[in-house]
């Protein structure tokens, strides 16, 4: 079933029948066949058709774009660049986003199936992000520091760390990626990104835009292909100084394994199973209202999905016929119509992998409210599965302890605020919580207590580039967004300069 796509300028287009549009690496400014002239197929999950193909990166691949990256990092045309000139490439590159909003857009929905408004959303926002590393660019620096005796110099430079390797998941390709990439070019460094397999275009039309902008090249390139194949070896190169992940839990523990015996830093953005709080003194329209978005938006695929409902007993039976009835109420369908809510699943896996978490909260004892089938959807035979809610279930079952990435969320009671935040805290994850109260002070004593690297109150799933995103205990280490981001993209040199002419410390003796 063919729909409207957007056109793929960067891929190649070879006319014939059933040839697709078929993408190459992007290695040093050029775009360049895998050596082994292998290519993979992107399915579009709607219709649950391939609608292109994209190079199949293997280690060899992987060692030319990291030496791309390396030799760019050294070469005068980047290391001499000033910070202000960084900023303004940045910029530019922030223009030529906004200008190609709306097809990047169209490209992200037809490779993962999340809404186009949703997406359009993104992409519009995202120029706003690049502009803010911009800023940040020029912010970096150093500082003196008081030596140990007034003729002694102390100072501090902050250096970029050389190449980055950015390694993202389908579910918003464009902004995870630049979450990372904007910091790392904006510090000095040069990058290599490996997006995921099931949506590498819009990050290789990226790639047009970051040419078009004026980066020298091998300051940015893109390696496609599986994680196992092309991200490990991308990640594993020994001209590397740092990984930057966001993906799930299990694959981010192999990385840091990887990296943490060759000492290369990591940052990780990583899975969660975060709760909601919803207290007696909640309003209970704007928490369905939040409840609903949180965990049903993408259709769930989002990491900081709000998918345990812990709820006051006397307010559990009311809010769950509320969510439900509000769940049973959305339209899900083409995420490229104006009026769908939910679309579909990013990929056949992915909807075989919510089946089996729906069977299992039966079988551990839970029930089903609501939904808990698939979706079907006229005319497209993609991963559509219905909004689900579970209620009787206990904290323990699996259902409740483990990332679903699915429209599925379980109601819970309880009967106190210290049993509400021992609930929230009893996972192996700490990304997001969001809390439901009119007290003020209870929204800000519970926001201290909760192990959540995102509190929201009365809202969820708000985000700007300014406010930092970490996640806690198994969803992450390192910071992304905020201008916190950039210390772990430099690294911090401790400079000593002695004024005074012919002076010559006692070798002996270590001045402090
Ligand atoms: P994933 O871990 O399967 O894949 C993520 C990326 O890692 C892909 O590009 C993949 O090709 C690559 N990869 C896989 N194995 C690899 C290996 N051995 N070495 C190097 N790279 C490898 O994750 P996914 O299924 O694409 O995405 C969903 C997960 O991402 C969920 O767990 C979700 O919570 C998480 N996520 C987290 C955040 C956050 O900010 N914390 C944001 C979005 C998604």
């Amino acid at each position: 079933m063919s729909r409207d796509r957007p056109a793929l300028r960067a891929a190649r287009h070879t006319p014939g029948a059933g040839s697709m549009p078929r993408y190459e690496h992007y290695i040093a400014g050029c775009w360049t066949p895998p050596e082994q002239g292998e290519y993979l197929a992107s399915t579009d999950p709607s219709t649950a058709e391939p609608w292109y193909e994209f190079a199949r990166g293997r280690e060899g691949d992987a060692q030319r774009a990291v030496r791309a990256a390396h030799d760019a990092f050294h070469a005068p045309a980047w290391r001499e660049l000033s910070q202000a000139r960084r900023g303004a490439l940045l910029r530019r590159l922030a223009t030529l986003v906004a200008e190609h909003a709306e097809y990047l857009a169209g490209i992200e929905t037809c490779d993962n199936g999340k809404l186009l408004v949703e997406m359009r959303g993104q992409l519009t926002g995202l120029p706003e992000h690049l502009h803010y590393y911009a800023g940040l660019a020029t912010q970096v620096s150093g500082e003196t520091i008081p030596g140990p005796h007034p003729a002694v110099l102390n100072y501090t430079l902050r250096e970029p760390l050389g190449v980055v390797v950015a390694i993202t998941p389908w579910n918003s390709p464009l902004l995870l990626t630049v979450s990372k990439v904007g910091p790392a070019l904006a510090a000095g460094n040069t990058v290599v990104v490996k997006p995921s397999e099931h949506t590498s275009a819009s990050v290789l039309e990226l790639a047009l835009l970051v040419e078009e902008a004026g980066f020298p090249p091998g300051v940015f390139n893109v390696v496609t292909g599986l994680g196992a194949e092309a991200g490990r070896a991308v990640a594993e190169d020994a001209r590397v100084a740092k990984v930057s992940f966001t993906g799930g839990t299990s694959t981010g523990a192999g990385l840091a394994r990887s990296c943490a015996g060759r000492f290369v830093r990591t940052t990780l953005e990583l899975g969660g199973k975060s709760p909601h709080l919803v207290f007696p003194d909640a309003d209970l329209d704007q928490a369905a209202t939040g409840i609903v978005a949180g965990v049903f938006a993408a259709a769930g695929q989002s990491c900081v999905a709000g998918s345990r409902v812990l709820v006051a007993r006397a307010l559990h039976d009311e809010l769950a016929h509320r969510v439900a009835e509000q769940a049973r109420a959305i339209r899900v369908g083409d995420p490229l119509e104006a009026t769908t809510q939910v679309g579909p699943l990013a990929t056949e896996q992915q909807r075989a992998r919510v089946e089996e978490y729906v069977a299992l909260g039966i079988a551990e004892g839970a029930r089903v409210l609501t939904g808990g089938g698939r979706a079907s959807v006229p005319g497209l035979p993609g991963y559509f599965v219905e909004p689900t809610i579970f209620v009787g279930g206990d904290n323990a079952m699996r259902l409740c302890q483990e990332e679903i990435f699915g429209p599925v969320v379980a109601f819970l009671p309880f009967d106190s605020e210290e049993t509400a935040v021992a609930l929230a805290n009893s996972s192996r994850y700490g990304l997001a919580a969001g809390v439901w109260t009119a007290e003020l002070s209870r929204a800000h004593r519970v926001a201290a207590r909760l192990d959540a690297g995102t509190v929201w109150i009365n809202s969820y799933r708000s985000t700007s580039p300014m406010s930092p995103r970490s996640g806690f205990k198994d969803s992450g280490m390192g910071i992304e967004h905020s201008r916190h981001v950039m210390a772990e993209y430099t690294r911090l040199k401790s400079v000593w300069v002695e004024t005074r002419a012919g002076h010559v410390d006692d070798p002996f003796i270590l001045r402090t």
